[in-house]
């Protein structure tokens, strides 16, 4: 059984209780992790609070190199960085490999040498000089998920070290294991201690503690809009700055002008990559009527043929889902989509392999309204739901109807078309004959219920520092 302790000022510490972690794939316990107390957090924002001076003065050039030995150390132990991700979330070791990994390596290397491009402006005039510090805020929590563990919470740990911030992290208590072992690679990184803290444990408990506490400058978080909404009321009386990556309900929006062969193969990855479990991931499907039949007819087939199995097997595409619970809710919502009338054409199913796992089957549903509860709602598994449209001012009300903004992909081969509906959509990214390609320079986030503030670039770096002008005057 692997023991999951917290990580404080460079070293491992006991906790006074612990929770036990599972493999959704086989349902065995194979871990135990601490569930943190106020004490732990305490003691860790002690040891970030020693270490903050130090390494907030350290030359940017020199934190770049931390971050990069980090990204080289993720590199090399890549494949074992994935199959714990891979064991510990249900998703296929294929894509641990392929894209958490290789992205979180990513993250320390891309905000390691964005830092040293992170100028400041000054303005002269003939009697004076204003010249504006980025400072770093002191220290800041990072709280993530359990889709994308190591991907997105080194996506918000590089960016406030970089800056010269000192970093509690809190990740999911379901999805720890990485997070553990990038605080074995912070020592051999040579990271100063207390610089980057991990603490362990439940949202309710440790998490709302972190949160609320009067040292934390700053919270950069990622998961469910409820949990943000909870968050941000906490953060707004303290004056505490937040940034907010929360739910989606994407839309893929096709005419029948597109690439089809393009659109279908993307349209099945982003519908049920990570069996459905990434907040990028198209969950409304509207297309346009002439192109109806023919699209659900191929689309179908092609989700048929997702090769569902055994995580860690090196052919699976369709793993397990990451708890009980989260299964109940998928089914809850297919159960309903049938109830309001949907029609499933293909999955609608939960299923075992060997009488274990969390799986479900990737699930196609045509028939349902657009302003049904399922097509407004967030389930974030492998389920789709297909909607035919005729008119673009139609469409464009249908993808803007949800309280999410997060993402939407937009097919078509009319130039004019793509840049007028892109304007329109109410989402923070819009991705045209194409989905997931992204560029870490750019700002990332959601409008609406999906989000507030954006990560990514040099907006990230802006979130983890304090603007200061500063005015000289020569007469
Ligand atoms: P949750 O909101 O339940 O949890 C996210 C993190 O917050 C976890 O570490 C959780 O800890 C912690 N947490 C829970 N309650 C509190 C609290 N009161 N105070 C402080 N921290 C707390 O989300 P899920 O983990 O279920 O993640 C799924 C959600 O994340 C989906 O809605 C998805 O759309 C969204 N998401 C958004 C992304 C984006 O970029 N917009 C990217 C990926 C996911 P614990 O797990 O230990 O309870």
């Amino acid at each position: 059984m692997i023991k999951i302790d917290n990580f404080i000022n460079g070293e491992f510490y006991p906790c006074g209780e612990y929770l036990q972690g599972q493999n959704p794939a086989s349902e065995a316990a194979f871990y135990q992790v601490a569930n943190s107390s106020a004490i732990d957090v305490d003691s860790a924002i002690e040891a970030a609070e020693k270490s903050f001076y130090e390494w907030s003065t350290l030359d940017v050039e020199k934190r770049a190199e931390y971050l990069l030995a980090l990204a080289k150390l993720i590199d090399e132990n890549a494949n074992h960085l994935a199959k714990l991700e891979s064991l510990d979330t249900g998703k296929p070791l294929s894509l641990a490999k392929r894209v958490d990994i290789p992205r979180s390596a990513e993250n320390f290397r891309f905000f390691a040498h964005a830092i040293t491009q992170f100028a400041s402006l000054s303005h002269p005039t003939p009697s004076s000089l204003n010249y504006t510090l980025k400072q770093p805020l002191g220290i800041v929590g990072c709280i993530s998920p359990w889709n994308l563990p190591l991907y997105l919470l080194t996506w918000k740990i590089a960016p406030a070290l970089a800056a010269g911030n000192c970093v509690i992290a809190k990740p999911s208590e379901m999805t720890p294991l990485t997070a553990n072992e990038l605080a074995h690679l912070s020592i051999e990184a040579g990271l100063p201690k207390g610089v980057l803290n991990i603490i362990h444990g439940k949202g309710s408990q440790c998490g709302e503690y972190l949160v609320g506490h009067s040292k934390i400058k700053a919270i950069s978080f990622t998961g469910g809009t409820d949990t943000g909404k909870k968050i941000a009321s906490r953060l707004a009386p303290m004056l505490t700055k937040y940034s907010l990556e929360l739910g989606g309900k994407n839309a893929a929006v096709i005419f029948a002008d597109c690439d089809y062969l393009s659109m279908l193969e993307t349209t099945v990855r982003s519908s049920f990559t990570n069996q459905g479990e990434i907040c990028l991931c198209t969950s409304r499907i509207f297309i346009e009527k002439t192109l109806y039949q023919q699209f659900i007819t191929d689309f179908v087939e092609k989700v048929r043929a997702l090769r569902i199995g055994k995580p860690l097997d090196d052919n699976t595409q369709v793993g397990a889902l990451i708890s009980k619970q989260h299964l109940q809710k998928v089914s809850h919502f297919v159960e309903k989509a049938m109830h309001n009338g949907g029609r499933v054409l293909c999955g609608g199913k939960a299923f075992n392999l060997e009488g274990k796992g969390y799986y479900y089957m990737p699930t196609v549903i045509e028939g349902l309204d657009a302003y049904d509860e399922v097509n407004q709602t967030e389930i974030f598994g492998p389920v789709v739901s297909i909607i035919p449209f005729e008119k673009e001012h139609e469409v464009i009300t249908h993808v803007n109807s949800t309280t999410y903004g997060l993402a939407t992909s937009l097919w078509t081969e009319n130039l004019s078309r793509a840049h007028r509906l892109s304007a329109q959509i109410e989402s923070g990214l819009v991705w045209v004959n194409c989905w997931m390609q992204r560029d870490l320079r750019t700002p990332f986030g959601g409008m609406k219920d999906s989000g507030m503030g954006r990560e990514g670039g040099f907006d990230a770096l802006d979130f983890f520092t304090e603007k200061k002008n500063i005015c000289i005057n020569f007469q």
